[in-house]
């Protein structure tokens, strides 16, 4: 069966109806390739086409119409940008002006005054008038509307494509033409039976053919049903097979003790109690790293709830067990930071610890590089400059990845190459992300949460101001300031080099040094156009003390800890994303005092904005928020999420359908358990189905 050529997989060209030109066209603009690609495309809709209005009972604007009539008035207005081609199709109620503003030469040659046309398309209205704009249009016959119900499916297509004849009516052409050629040996059942009947689900074949072409309303959700769960179950088993393939076969380091470096820290300097979801993560850690096969976990915890000091214990658990660890942050700022923390903890201990980032130059870093590779380091914290080949290890053991998704997955594949046997993992968030997204871009990584924040810590009391209220909100930072608290005051960036967002951050600097003059107050700075000594000189002065306030872009947002800040005015919150602002909010709250989020607010703000802004005001937890976040955005931009393969559901949706996302990794799971390589025959289906899609996924480690 594998050998024999599918159908599915010949070119598009080879479809009747489409020829080298349209393949072109729909190789660039929807990305169809392959017969396949062409039955993935789904409609969007489907009209009964033997449903016509009438003109005269267009009352609104409507999404779709389809109504039939004799063209008239075919001329065309206006001169370049504002050429059109305008037309009237009059039935015996009234009539419609339709337009179009591209491929105007097309349409004159092709359309004929008098005769009569079927025209589908959105109305809107215009001075009063309905029109539609870029209608899709054909020979009006009997034949088009005889018959029972048919449900005819309307297709995605593009104004580039409909210039070209190839409308979201033209391309069900090409779906039905694909059909008369598909049977159902193209298209074989790859769900087990068993689970094929729990879930009562139609067949493979029915369902891509009911999709497309239903026989009734009720037969295509039944088919979208199939498909759906296929798409997510198809997913889950991969991703959960690599999981599995790496707890029962592949190899990794045997951490078998808990020693002195351990112990030690943990009875005699560790500054507090761990939380309970400290504890148990680091349960889980022990366990994982035990076994002698390799951990890749994903840490999760909600900003402030204590990641670091979780990483740094398993690093000590590693020198225990004679082995190096690595620490990588996304950006210096935070590198350093980790270091500084990190050696003051272990200040008293006779753990190595080093820094190594892009700015480590010349002598300095030769020693470090020599070090690594000697053994004579046992942790070192660096950014991406760790990654570098000539830095090689004697032997890696644990390795940290902080605010990982700054990370790209080829770097990380990098650094555990540094090893024989590959290190242990643990992968931590910046903020939380959904389950579904944790399920999804994720599902080859085990996954532990921490959701509990350590004891004494206040929420962060959050509100929305506007600039009017600028004078109030400066005052409340002086009465703060005056308590012996540290304030930030953070400008939007979203490109660092945008000139215009720099000139801000430099007038709203001066505008605080303004309500804030030397010598009694000191103000920090920190932007993107410094380099690393003079963010470093400004953080630290804000660190220790010296400076109340810091001035900065968004380059302070992850992971800063400065425990004195209780106060956090964001400018222009309206143009932070959601996540960002709960994570730019963690840099407060981090002490024992009362700490106080202000969003200062322009004038234009969208309803999304002010639905973020809600959200903020309403809560802290940023499990929360995550769910929020992708409820208004969609996966596609969730921040903190790998852009990955994974997330392409071409017809589910982790938003929408989080249910049957469960299912299927139910599902999935129980099937591995039971029968990893898929060898009994109820799954042989399935374990052909994946072996043929081999080449088009990654099976190796995809983390
Ligand atoms: P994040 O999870 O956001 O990276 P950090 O690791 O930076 O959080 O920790 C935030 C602050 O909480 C730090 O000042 C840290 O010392 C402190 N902290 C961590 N764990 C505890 C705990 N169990 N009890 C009290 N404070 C803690
Ligand atoms: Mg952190």
């Amino acid at each position: 069966m594998a050998e024999q050529i599918n159908i599915l997989s010949y070119p598009i060209e080879y479809l009747k109806g489409v020829g080298p030109l349209r393949a072109d066209w729909l190789k660039k603009e929807l990305n169809i390739f392959s017969f396949n690609d062409l039955l993935n495309l789904f409609p969007y809709r489907h009209i009964d086409k033997t449903k016509v209005s009438k003109i005269q009972d267009i009352k609104l604007e409507t999404e779709f119409i389809q109504i039939a009539g004799k063209l008239e008035d075919i001329q065309i207005l206006g001169e370049k940008k504002s050429k059109r081609l305008i037309a009237t199709l009059r039935d015996d109620t009234g009539e419609v002006e339709l337009v179009w503003f591209q491929g105007i030469n097309w349409i004159q040659k092709n359309l004929y005054e008098g005769n009569y046309y079927l025209v589908f398309g959105r109305i809107v209205f215009f001075n009063n008038k309905p029109q539609i704009v870029h209608p899709e249009i054909e020979i009006f016959s009997s034949q088009n509307t005889q018959g029972k119900e048919y449900l005819e499916p309307i297709y995605p297509s593009t104004e580039k494509l409909k210039s070209k004849g190839l409308s979201g009516r033209q391309i069900a052409k090409l779906t039905y033409a694909l059909f008369s050629q598909i049977q159902t040996q193209n298209l074989l059942e790859n769900i087990p039976e068993n689970i094929c009947k729990n879930l009562q689900l139609m067949n493979r074949y029915d369902a891509y053919k009911n999709v497309h072409f239903p026989s009734s309303l009720k037969e295509y959700e039944k088919a979208v049903y199939r498909l759906k769960f296929e798409e997510f179950f198809i997913a889950q088993v991969r991703l959960n097979l690599i999981r599995l393939q790496r707890h029962k076969v592949s190899k990794g380091l045997v951490f078998e003790k808990v020693g002195n470096y351990f112990n030690d820290f943990y009875n005699n300097h560790l500054p507090f109690e761990l939380t309970n979801a400290q504890k148990n993560v680091l349960r889980q850690i022990r366990q994982d790293t035990a076994k002698g096969h390799q951990m890749n976990r994903l840490l999760q915890g909600d900003v402030g709830s204590g990641k670091t000091i979780v990483a740094l214990l398993c690093m000590l658990l590693a020198a225990d067990n004679g082995y190096q660890s690595c620490i990588m942050a996304p950006t210096e700022t935070l590198a350093q930071q980790h270091f500084n923390t990190i050696s003051s903890l272990l200040e008293k201990t006779n753990i190595s610890i080093s820094l190594l980032t892009g700015s480590t130059k010349g002598k300095e870093r030769k020693t470090i590089i020599e070090n690594l590779s000697n053994g004579n380091i046992h942790l070192i914290v660096g950014t991406h400059a760790l990654i570098e080949d000539v830095v090689q290890f004697k032997n890696l053991g644990f390795v940290v990845v902080d605010e990982q998704h700054k990370f790209g997955v080829a770097q990380r594949a990098a650094l555990w190459k540094k090893a024989k046997i590959p290190p242990h993992i643990l992968v931590m968030t910046a903020t939380p992300i959904p389950r579904t997204l944790a399920m999804t871009a994720y599902g080859d990584l085990d996954y532990s949460v921490m959701d509990e924040l350590p004891k004494g810590r206040q929420t962060v009391t959050t509100v929305q101001r506007n600039e009017m209220q600028r004078i109030h909100v400066m005052e409340f930072i002086r009465t703060e300031i005056e308590k012996g608290r540290q304030a930030y005051i953070i400008y939007p960036l979203i490109e660092e080099s945008e000139k215009l967002s720099y000139e801000d951050l430099m007038q709203g600097y001066e505008e605080v040094k303004g309500y804030f003059p030397e010598p009694k107050y000191r103000i920090s700075m920190l932007h993107g156009r410094m380099s690393t000594e003079q963010k470093e000189v400004n953080m630290q002065r804000f660190v220790s003390g010296k400076t109340q306030i810091m001035v900065s872009t968004t380059v302070i947002e992850v992971g800063v800890n400065v425990p004195n800040a209780t106060v956090m005015v964001i400018e222009s919150a309206e143009k932070f994303g959601l996540s960002q602002l709960h994570q730019l909010r963690g840099r407060v709250g981090r002490g024992s005092e009362k700490s106080f989020c202000i969003l200062l607010t322009g004038s234009k703000v969208s309803n999304e904005a002010k639905e973020r802004i809600n959200i903020m005001c309403q809560t802290n937890n940023g499990f929360v928020i995550a769910e929020k976040d992708l409820e208004l955005r969609g996966p596609g931009d969730v921040e903190g999420t790998r852009q990955s393969g994974a997330l392409n559901f071409k017809i589910a949706s982790i938003v929408n359908d989080k249910g049957l996302l469960e299912k299927a990794k139910e599902e999935a799971e129980k099937l591995l358990e039971e029968d990893m390589e898929m060898n009994l025959a109820k799954n042989l289906s399935l374990k052909n189905y994946l072996l043929q899609q081999k080449g088009k996924t990654n099976w190796s480690k995809i983390s």
